[in-house]
């Protein structure tokens, strides 16, 4: 399996209040445009070799999606088409002279894991559909139908990407490869001030810059989910008191903190649509679990972006004006 072992690399699990900015001002907003709808036409290829080889369609898009928002410069040089690659050598067979063999006769005959699926008797990456075919045969083969969670972690040997994958997997299969619509994170009836403070410094918790904005308003003011995504996290930080974090398919991360109370029936794990309520404005934060109080009542807002291990964030003031120009419709979940 020497093909797999890519250098494993290093995880930085930050907390999350500890996050500091790394990218320059400048990077932030290619790199946030960067996200690609290339995987459009891929759906129907997801779902043909999905089901051809028992594995969820959803998991073999988390796994491109993924793959494609991790690629260095580099990588995108070395395999210039959308999603994962696999390595040369373990597409052309390990004692294959021709590490770039597309010849699916060759290839078979070394062992290789490339076909030809879509029957051009070429067998390479560059064609969507035999890249997918690969890596779902491959996936079955390593897999059988259990071990789903080992299978991901040889592709990738990274815990982040475990989580990012499978969380991708279930925003595609419930909501679609690229949902649209966001939503203005408080209910608009309500009255609220919008502080752009961005950036700027804190009194608590030392030398920490503001990563967000303020959105000031009553206690109990209902905190909406602003897009489609998954609650990757739920519960108390001293810093931002009881907060919720949901991340996208396209790895954005939203973090909504100081709440009074959490919505019922929203959960960690839970999938979530653009204008759902997931919490109310409160002012807890700034000590042990329960502090409130300690500055008036709002809801800090911030947006950050992770591209491999990098994370940062930027300022959401440009997205939530947008946002709060367009109808909104609040949903409430059933617990
Ligand atoms: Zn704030």
């Amino acid at each position: 399996m020497g093909f797999l072992n890519k250098p494993k690399l290093q995880v930085f699990l930050a907390t999350f209040c500890s996050f500091t900015i790394f990218v320059p001002w400048g990077q932030t907003t290619s790199i946030a445009q960067a996200a690609t709808k290339a995987d459009i036409k891929l759906q129907p290829i997801y779902e043909q070799y999905g089901k051809r080889f028992d594995v969820p369609w959803g998991i073999l898009a988390g796994i491109d999606r993924y793959a494609e928002l991790s690629k260095t410069k580099a990588d995108r040089n070395e395999h210039p088409f959308y999603g994962y690659a696999f390595d040369d050598v373990a597409w052309s067979g390990l004692s294959n002279p021709n590490s770039h063999d597309i010849d699916p006769m060759t290839i078979s005959l070394f062992g290789g894991l490339g076909v030809d699926a879509n029957r051009d008797r070429i067998a390479s990456q560059i064609e969507a559909e035999d890249r997918i075919a690969a890596l779902a045969s491959w996936i079955d083969l390593e897999s059988g139908e259990s071990d789903l969670d080992e299978c991901v972690w040889a592709l990738f040997q990274d815990p982040v990407a475990m989580d990012r994958v499978f969380a991708f997997s279930r925003i595609f299969e419930t909501f679609g490869l690229h949902p649209e619509g966001h939503c203005f994170p408080v209910d608009k009836r309500y009255n609220y001030t919008v502080k752009h403070t961005f950036g700027a410094g804190r009194s608590f918790g030392g030398r920490r810059i503001h990563e967000g904005v303020d959105i000031f308003a009553s206690y109990g003011t209902p905190v909406l989910a602003c897009s489609y995504g998954y609650v990757e996290l739920m519960g108390w930080n001293r810093f931002g008191g009881w907060r919720v974090g949901i991340r996208d398919g396209d790895n954005y991360y939203y973090y909504y903190a100081h709440l009074s109370s959490f919505a019922k029936g929203v959960k960690q794990g839970s999938l979530v649509r653009p204008g759902q309520v997931i919490g109310y404005v409160g002012s807890t934060g700034y000590g042990p679990p329960g502090t409130a109080g300690k500055f008036p009542p709002h809801l800090h807002f911030g947006i950050y972006r992770e591209i491999g291990h990098r994370e940062w964030a930027f300022s959401p003031s440009s997205m939530l004006a947008s946002w709060e120009r367009q109808k909104q419709t609040v949903m409430r979940v059933k617990s």
